[in-house]
């Protein structure tokens, strides 16, 4: 059981003084929401750091003040500019300024009565917020403070910055953090006591209290004490999780699946192609770990289009030769089905049963695959989360595939796993990840790599153009359409993006749309699983040249016709996704290409990103090329890119303890290996705090 001590942390964000049900709804779109309470928890914005400080000792003119920048400035209030009558969507704009220059407030979805009051013509404000640079002009779009110079002088003169979400202004985050940090109970301390003393590391809730609430700048720093003592608090959390969790599930056993191959043979017989060596010697690996009588844990590692797959199937197969079941696990309802589409003709000739369950299908659909698989005449099933339900019974359920991984946590693995008797687990990932990382998110895993392409695999041109020469890329891509070629548009997330001027995947469609006419078509997100099948289903089939998508298409989808992808916003992406993104074109015969269009002005570590997607291909440079250019600052979409995260970790500066972490850990558990002794139980402490929940409850069984 979790310590009570640690109550008020596990209590629900809305426990907080001042956060209401539609903040705890804004910070779930932060922070995630809570599986059992729907909401985040308090403990979650411990975790969610400042990513800088607005430091108001410091009072820059107008001119001064630098694009990109957080700053405060004394300005007066010109004149408003209401949003037009009928274009509610465009802003409200207000005109100031000081001696050096102009600024303009812009509002969005403005209440005109509020800015009327808020600054009143003639008046000195101060102002504080993001300054950015348009048109030619500054200005800042939605202050999150606007006082006069009473209030100014209440104003905190150093306020961290906070990665935000639309709607929830970094005044409200700094504020729920402030009362989160007050909400740490005494707790007992889990690091070694000499280390702490070697590193000089502050206690746990000073180091918190600093970095979200410092007194002066270099406290909050990532360099800091602070934040390196809560680094290493998450690195050693994460260490013992993963200890814990191979240790338990090597130590449960495992069961000696051994084949005799005609299946197998079968499958091999019905592909039109030969495996490639490296397929084949993943196989090797698989089929080995599955004949022994300890359960497998493995990791397949291969870049996009790399055939993991059929790797997985192979393993299917040799398991349907033991007699048990398999279940192929994706993260999504539309690579649930693309899998099953591969996966159902190969087992049909090989003689076995697949079917497949997402969560879409009716309950009068999901009788006969229930009842199949409880009496075990279904042989695969494919499918989503929608698995785990506890309704979902297996006669003998041997093997889990689990695809693209880094979209489940530990905590599935288990729960599949708990599906079955000494299920092995065999984890796919597209993503490289680069070797530190491995170590740190699966240490618990054995890891076989898929270095060959299949053969046939083009190289694809990649070339990097400023948005500035759309019309250009669009007279382009009509070209190439006419030539027969099929089309990737990516756009950013419409919804988590903060930025108002992000090119929607919607606005996009409907510019493109008098160009293409029905040759073009959108899939995003937020469509019905029906919708997005239908939508894949007419671009696999070539009526659809352009798709323009969202980043869902990111993933494994496999249509080995489209030739040219472009990423818009390719400045918005990490490098793993943009990785991912171009892989899904080069598959077939035609020569393939990328654009990365950008918005300019690009900053350094932009432009090295994209400069190093037009240098090379090779995944696993690419990992580690992101992984050192991967700061603090996050990229958008660097949560869905499949790269590990940490949520206090910074790779660039804290990886250098990872070893340490490892190492104190392995020496805990051997020392302590339910972690009863003093330390252990505040190991135990340390592990809630980092939502290691799936190791916690492998401790608590015993
Ligand atoms: P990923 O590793 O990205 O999951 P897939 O398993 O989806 O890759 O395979 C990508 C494509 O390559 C599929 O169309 C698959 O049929 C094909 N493929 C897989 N293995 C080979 C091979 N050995 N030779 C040729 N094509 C292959
Ligand atoms: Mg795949």
């Amino acid at each position: 059981m979790r310590p009570s001590s640690l109550n008020s942390l596990f209590a629900p964000i809305s426990s907080l003084p001042g956060v209401g049900p539609r903040l705890s709804k804004l910070f779930s779109n932060l922070l995630g929401a809570d599986d059992e309470l729907g909401e985040p928890l308090v403990v979650d914005l411990l975790w969610h750091l400042p990513s800088g400080l607005v430091d108001r000792r410091q009072r820059p003119t107008i001119s001064e003040a630098v694009p990109g920048t957080v700053a405060t400035l004394r300005v007066t209030v010109d004149r408003h500019r209401p949003s037009p009558p009928g274009r509610s969507r465009a802003p409200y704009r207000v005109q100031c300024h000081d001696e050096t220059g102009d600024l303009t407030l812009v509002f969005f979805h403005s209440n005109a009565q509020w800015l009327e009051k808020t600054l009143p013509v003639g008046e000195v404000r101060w102002v504080s917020g993001q300054i950015e640079e348009f048109g030619g002009a500054l200005q800042i779009v939605h202050p999150d403070h606007i006082v006069d110079e009473d209030d100014f002088a209440k104003l905190p003169l150093l306020e961290p910055i906070y990665p935000r979400t639309a709607g929830l202004s970094g005044k409200v985050i700094a504020k729920a953090a402030t009362a989160a940090v007050e909400a740490v109970p005494d707790l007992p301390e889990w690091q070694d006591a000499a280390w702490l003393k070697r590193r000089t590391f502050p206690g746990f809730k000073a180091a918190l209290a600093h970095v979200h609430h410092p007194q002066e700048p270099s406290e909050a720093a990532e360099e800091s004490q602070n934040w390196q003592r809560l680094a290493y608090d998450e690195l050693l959390a994460g260490q013992l999780a993963l200890t814990i969790v191979r240790s338990r599930m090597k130590k449960a056993g495992g069961k000696a699946r051994v084949g005799d191959g005609h299946i197998q043979t079968k499958i091999i017989d019905a592909l039109p192609f030969s495996l490639t060596g490296s397929q084949a010697e993943a196989v090797k690996d698989i089929l080995a770990d599955l004949a022994a009588p300890t359960r497998m844990l493995r990791l397949l590692q291969g870049d996009v289009g790399s055939g993991k797959t059929v790797v997985g199937l192979l393993a299917i197969s040799v398991v349907a030769e033991s007699g048990s079941q398999s279940a192929f696990m994706a993260p999504t309802e539309l690579l649930a089905r693309q899998h099953f589409r591969t996966i159902a003709p190969l087992a049909e000739a090989a003689g076995l049963t697949a079917a497949i369950l997402t969560g879409r299908e009716t309950a009068k659909e999901r009788k006969p695959i229930l009842a199949g698989l409880a009496e075990g005449s279904i042989d695969i099933l494919v499918g989503t989360h929608a698995l785990f339900q506890s309704e979902v019974d297996f006669a003998d359920l041997g093997l889990a595939v689990v695809d693209e991984q880094h979209r489940f946590g530990v905590h599935q693995r288990l729960a599949l796993a708990a599906k079955g008797e000494a299920v092995d687990m065999l984890v796919m990932t597209a993503t490289p990840i680069p070797r530190t990382l491995l170590l740190t998110h699966y240490g618990d895993m054995d890891v076989t790599k898929l270095t060959e392409k299949p053969a046939g695999r083009k190289p694809v041109s990649t070339a990097v153009v400023s948005l500035d020469r759309l019309s250009d890329v669009v007279t382009r891509v009509q070209r190439a359409v006419d030539t027969g070629a099929q089309v990737y548009w990516v756009c950013p997330l419409v919804d988590e993006s903060d930025v108002l001027d992000v090119a929607s995947a919607e606005e996009r469609f409907a510019a493109l749309k008098p160009v293409f006419g029905d040759r073009v078509a959108l899939i995003h997100g937020r469509m019905s699983g029906a919708e997005k099948d239908a939508v894949m289903r007419r671009f696999i089939d070539g009526a659809v040249r352009v798709l323009v998508a969202t980043t869902v298409i990111e993933v494994g989808v496999d249509v080995p016709d489209a030739s040219v992808m472009i990423i818009e916003h390719a400045e918005r992406f990490g490098l793993a996704q943009l990785h991912q993104l171009r892989g899904r074109v080069g598959r077939g015969r035609a020569e393939s290409s990328c654009l990365l269009l950008y918005k300019g002005p690009l900053g350094e570590t932009s432009r090295a990103r994209l400069e190093i997607m037009r240098e090379t291909e090779d995944g696993f440079r690419i990992a580690e090329e992101d992984l050192r250019l991967r700061g603090g600052g996050e990229v958008l979409g660097t949560r869905q890119s499949g790269m590990p995260e940490f949520r206090v970790v910074r790779t660039g500066v804290h990886l250098d303890m990872l070893e340490a972490a490892r190492d104190d850990a392995r020496l805990a558990l051997e020392r302590d290996p339910a972690l009863t002794g003093a330390r252990g139980e505040a190991l135990r402490t340390l592990l809630y705090l980092f939502r290691k929940d799936a190791a916690m409850r492998l401790i608590e069984a015993g």
